[in-house]
């Protein structure tokens, strides 16, 4: 229903995100590509099969994490989000922060990281590394979609998940 940005006008679905409301981690992408946008749930194209693979190789289901994204609204083309839209958009997640209270959130790539964090850093300096915020960690990822491209930056992320499978089991419940 929301009109807060003109990504509204241009969307087939909102994408707002899915998962389990009582998670210990969220993965977080930049925006809805056009599968998304079709089914209304968020990572099911080709980056997404290689989320839940990911995912697999460190014992998780989708269902048991939450996945989103910075802005809940495909843009067309799937040009990177604008600022005016993600600022529209930042209400959500912020929302979604707060009710599911995630002890660690995984930006997956440049937009998402930035969407959290002031930084001049790239993700290739912060991937993998943990940090925290608040009562938060954050844990930097490349996007999956990036291992798409780029093949050995698959193994970089199959190193990351198993060091967040490290992460999560050190984080009391
Ligand atoms: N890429 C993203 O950043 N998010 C999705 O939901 C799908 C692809």
């Amino acid at each position: 229903m929301c009109r807060k940005c003109r990504l509204c006008e241009t969307r087939k679905n909102a994408v707002p995100g899915e998962g389990s409301e009582r998670t210990k981690v969220m993965f977080l992408g930049e925006a809805p590509g056009e599968q998304e946008d079709i089914q209304g749930r968020p990572f099911v194209g080709s980056a997404g099969k290689l989320l839940t693979e990911l995912l697999a190789s460190i014992g998780l289901r989708r269902e048991d994490v939450y996945i989103t994204n910075i802005v809940k609204c495909r843009p067309p083309n799937n040009r990177p989000p604008r600022k005016n839209e993600t600022n529209a958009c930042r209400t959500y997640l912020e929302r979604q922060i707060l009710l599911i209270a995630p002890q660690v959130i995984c930006p997956m790539g440049n937009s998402a990281i930035r969407s959290l964090i002031e930084s001049e850093k790239s993700v290739t300096d912060l991937h993998g590394i943990p940090f925290e915020v608040g009562n938060v960690t954050y844990f930097p990822m490349y996007h999956p979609a990036a291992a798409l491209y780029t093949f050995q930056l698959r193994k970089v992320l199959e190193e990351d998940f198993r060091k967040l499978r490290g992460l999560l089991d050190s984080v009391p419940t």
